[in-house]
């Protein structure tokens, strides 16, 4: 079963897209913590950090190169950049994903 992300990659459900590239979507999250919440999500469906694999490595610089693109777009003065990583960790949708907190 695909993941909700997945859907929304897929226009299955709708959300707040800000950048879509051939690798990567960014929605604005539904339930902000900050003035601008991000998920850069990747295509590629994995499920969380834990399932890395050696070969992803690019793709896991690639959406940190997109974050300090979306935060640069959006004039942050700082931001923070988390994976919630296992259920311990809080991870709560198992679609890879790096949340961008902004502040201005
Ligand atoms: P996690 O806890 O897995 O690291 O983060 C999942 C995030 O996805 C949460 O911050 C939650 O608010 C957000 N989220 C869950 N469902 C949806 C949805 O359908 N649309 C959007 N835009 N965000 C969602």
């Amino acid at each position: 079963m695909s993941s909700i992300f997945t859907k929304i990659i897929n226009r299955e459900i709708p959300a707040n897209i800000e950048f879509e590239d051939e690798k990567c979507i960014v929605i604005h999250d539904i339930n902000p913590k900050a003035s601008i919440h991000l998920l850069i999500i990747p295509k590629k469906e994995i499920p969380s950090i834990m399932e890395l694999e050696d070969g992803d490595s690019d793709l896991i610089g690639y959406l940190f190169l997109i974050a300090r693109n979306m935060a640069s777009k959006m004039d942050l003065d700082g931001y923070r950049l988390i994976f919630n990583v296992g259920e311990k960790g809080g991870q709560e949708i198992f679609h890879l994903h790096l949340h961008l907190l902004g502040f201005k």
